[in-house]
């Protein structure tokens, strides 16, 4: 039996219970093959079996009282999984769904996806199964205190950087930042993402979104094409979504949908940002509310048919991981889609996936293309460290720069290996590389 092979039967016996992990690592290790059984190099130092596991893995409780004065108790994680080339680096998840799996799946892509930013970051995962939907402000502060009590005796600006994800946006990293600050009393960059009045990037808000455009733009440009006049379907309507969204119809192109976890909205016409943005950054409301305010759309319930129904020339899937798959792959193929990039972390099943590379569709995954995200973090860390800050402009260069760069990195590494146009391979290739060089060089640690 092969190396690779052998360590993904330890993988599976090892994490029977954790799927999304084991998805996700299976998938890294399967496309690594070419480069680790061409090279006994990396079995000598039972690399593999190392970059699998994580360097360590906090669960901790998060007691917290409720308005109505009732205690409540939810599990926090902080996986901190890499960091051989920088300290950990990665958001945390507040949502229900979230437990070891999730977190190690995220923090196990994060490795390879900060690594292909060119930033020097490792990879890290956290959050916990709160649900942020439904709770006052000051619930979601109580538990943002009682959560980084515990989270703070593990991070810092030079070892470990948290983020935001899903759950978690401005108004959860100030809650967390104050508590930080407050039991260390260190006035650091120890989270990104951070209110602009303490610390946080221009343009680190837009970053995912814009990010994943730019790269997709990349591809389109290295096939003469362009944004202009590409209908675009878009699922989510948080942060990755709506500003994915901004940029397409900034390009010249034109987003069509966008889901909730209830159901999505049709918009001929194109999403309205203004609108979407008030329902859903202020008042935090419901895709429901948006058709209601705009009779032209069509709303459609889940259960009732999916986003992927809608024929478009591309697709980028902004909302969760396992929301798009093999069936929907097929569906978007046979309506004519020609590009997907992903904005949120493994949206597409390891079968759909495998589907879009096989009928030639350009499927950027989402290490590569929503990495523009964690790329702003790094330049928030930067720009803490030399305490100071850069214009929107800057940043916003920064971060197209990084996202061209990371699209040639993809195209050629699976170029070199004999793939090419498959940048599932390309990534994984390209991401792995450097940390493994990394790894080597500090010894058996
Ligand atoms: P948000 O919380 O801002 O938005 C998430 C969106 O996805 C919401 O519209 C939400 O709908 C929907 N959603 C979440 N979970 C589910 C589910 N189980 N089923 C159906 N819909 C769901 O998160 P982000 O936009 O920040 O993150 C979206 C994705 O992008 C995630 O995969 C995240 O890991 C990834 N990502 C985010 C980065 C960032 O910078 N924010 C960086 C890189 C990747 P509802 O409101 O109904 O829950």
């Amino acid at each position: 039996m092969g190396y690779v092979d052998k360590v993904l039967e330890g993988l599976k016996t090892k994490n029977a219970h954790e799927p999304e992990f084991l998805q996700a690592a299976s998938e890294v290790l399967e496309s690594l093959r070419v480069v680790i059984e061409s090279d006994r190099k990396y079995e000598d130092v039972g690399l593999l079996e190392r970059i699998i596991e994580p360097e360590r893995v906090f669960i901790f409780r998060v007691p917290w009282l409720d308005d109505s004065g009732r205690v409540q108790v939810n599990r926090g994680f902080r996986v901190q999984f890499n960091s051989a080339i920088g300290p950990y680096k990665g958001g945390l998840r507040f949502h229900p769904s979230v437990n070891l799996s999730i977190i190690k799946f995220l923090g196990f892509e994060q490795i390879f996806k900060n690594s292909l930013t060119g930033q020097p970051i490792g990879g890290g995962k956290g959050g916990s199964d709160f649900d942020p939907k439904g709770k006052s402000d000051f619930e979601v502060m109580k538990f943002c205190q009682s959560f980084m009590t515990e989270l703070g005796k593990y991070i810092g600006a030079d070892t470990d950087v948290p983020a935001g994800d899903i759950g978690v946006g401005g108004r959860e990293i100030g809650f967390l930042y104050g508590q930080y600050k407050r039991n260390t009393g260190l006035y650091e960059g120890v989270l990104t993402g951070k209110g602009l009045t303490f610390g946080g990037s221009l343009a680190r808000t837009e970053a995912t979104g814009y990010g994943l455009v730019y790269c997709a733009e990349e591809y389109l440009k290295s096939i003469g094409d362009s944004y202009k006049g590409k209908k675009v379907s878009v699922s989510g309507s948080g942060n990755v979504a709506i500003f994915a969204t901004e940029k397409v119809h900034q390009l010249g192109g034109k987003v069509v949908t966008m889901t909730d976890s209830n159901g999505y909205v049709y918009d001929e016409a194109g999403i309205d940002l203004d609108l979407i943005k008030e329902i859903k950054l202020v008042k935090r409301g419901r895709l429901t509310d948006y058709a209601a305010a705009r009779k032209a759309s069509k709303y459609v319930e889940v259960g009732k048919g999916k986003v992927w129904d809608v024929a478009v020339d591309i697709a980028l899937p902004c909302a969760t991981q396992n929301e798009l798959d093999l069936a929907d792959a097929k569906e978007l193929v046979k309506n004519g889609v020609k590009v997907v990039g992903e904005g949120a972390n493994m949206p597409s099943t390891q079968e759909a996936a495998d589907y879009f590379i096989e009928k030639k569709i350009a499927f950027l995954p989402g290490k590569a293309s929503n990495a523009g995200g964690v790329a702003t973090s790094a330049l928030e860390m930067s720009q803490n460290s030399m305490r100071t800050s850069w214009t929107f402009d800057e940043v916003d260069r920064k971060l197209n720069t990084i996202m061209v760069n990371i699209f040639h990195s993809i195209d050629n590494a699976a170029k070199e290996y004999g793939m090419a146009g498959n940048y599932v391979a390309g990534a994984n290739i390209a991401g792995f590389k450097k940390v493994a060089d990394a790894m080597m060089a500090q010894g058996i640690v």
